[in-house]
């Protein structure tokens, strides 16, 4: 196959650490599910993937463990994501008729060279033909319809799941940037913790991450939210209802997003000051589901004095970029590692 000849046999894989995105061509997005498996506490086996598997840990939590294979950005444990990549490879294969498709997949920022192997190396042993790479923050600046080729800068922040990246993107590639293990599933670890510490009060993971989404904030609201939960007092061990508020659930997220600004200010000191004056004028983009937590953008612009968007689609910004990259290989071959 020649390599322009990007048919349908050729897909674009999102390895996120919360969700994984698989696009084609020209479909929309054919796969779209958390990257975790269900594992036997007892004997370890695996029970099931994706969105099946968190149905059953939903459903049945004590019985299994879930893994998170991606969890800290890179490949953690090399058996669990190669059995979850062949089922990711072979469910978007069932919607064509290709047998081996090329793959295009994005990398995080301060990805190494041998975590950048692994990745090639698992997704060949999955069933994929090839494997492409692409820096996440350069899919992400093209998913959000910037012209990466130029010679200007353009600042992306990426809030995912295991994960907050920083990068500064100019002629297609990035110049200036960081990462950290801070995102989603750390707000809800200091959620839980900020409710046993301050309220006495024990909650699971799943009432943390509906108390984020639902009074989750960067910078105080106008209006205050309040919400009713369940959980347990932990110094009577019985069970009962309180009322959480915005502002609660705002100081639990503060240390998170202390350390997501701190990286954004690093990565931002290390870029060059030509690039930094297109930043300024530019604004920096935010994606990734942590984009959808209240006045992010507030607080981005409080701390750096830059103008600041969310991402309309943030949860897809990547996997779209990559689309048009499979889409435009002529054009885009030479910002691809
Ligand atoms: P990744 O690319 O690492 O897989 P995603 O960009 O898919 O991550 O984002 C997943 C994270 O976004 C999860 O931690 C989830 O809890 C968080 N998230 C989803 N919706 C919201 C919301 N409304 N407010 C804050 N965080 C959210
Ligand atoms: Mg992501």
């Amino acid at each position: 196959m020649n390599f322009f000849d990007f048919g349908q046999r050729d897909i674009a894989i999102d390895l996120g650490t919360s969700n994984i995105l698989v696009i084609s061509k020209d479909s929309g997005i054919i796969l779209k599910e958390p990257s975790i498996l269900a594992l036997n506490q007892k004997n370890m086996s695996i029970v099931a993937t994706g969105k099946k598997a968190q149905d059953l840990l939903d459903k049945t939590p004590d019985t299994l463990k879930m893994i998170r294979p991606f969890r800290d950005g890179v490949i953690a444990d090399y058996k669990y994501t190669l059995y979850l990549l062949k089922d990711v490879i072979k469910k978007a294969g069932k919607q064509f008729s290709f047998r081996k498709p090329r793959v295009l997949v994005g990398v995080p920022v301060k990805v190494t060279e041998i975590e950048c192997m692994a990745i090639e190396e698992v997704l060949i042993q999955a069933g994929a033909s090839e494997v492409l790479i692409i820096y996440e923050p350069v899919a992400s600046a093209i998913g959000l319809g910037l012209d990466v080729l130029k010679p200007e800068g353009n600042a992306i922040l990426d809030i995912g799941g295991g994960r907050t990246q920083f990068g500064v993107v100019s002629l297609g590639s990035v110049v200036s940037g960081s990462a950290i293990k801070v995102g989603g599933n750390y707000f809800n670890q200091k959620i839980i913790e900020y409710l046993k510490k301050r309220l006495n009060f024990g909650i699971n993971i799943s009432v943390a991450e509906d108390l984020k989404i639902d009074l989750g904030c960067a910078t105080p609201l106008v209006a205050e939210l309040i919400t009713q939960i369940r959980g347990i007092d932990t110094a009577t061990g019985v069970p009962k209802n309180i009322t959480v508020t915005s502002k609660d659930i705002k100081r639990a997220m503060e240390k998170p997003l202390e350390l997501i600004m701190e990286s954004v200010i690093y990565a931002l000191s290390n870029t060059p000051p030509e690039l930094l004056s297109d930043i300024l004028k530019n604004g920096i983009y935010i994606v990734g589901g942590g984009a959808l937590i209240r006045n992010i953008d507030n607080l981005v612009f409080g701390v750096t004095g830059i103008k600041t968007y969310i991402a309309d689609e943030p949860f897809d910004t990547v996997i779209l970029g990559m689309q048009k990259i499979i889409n435009n290989l002529e054009m885009y071959k030479d910002i691809l590692m």
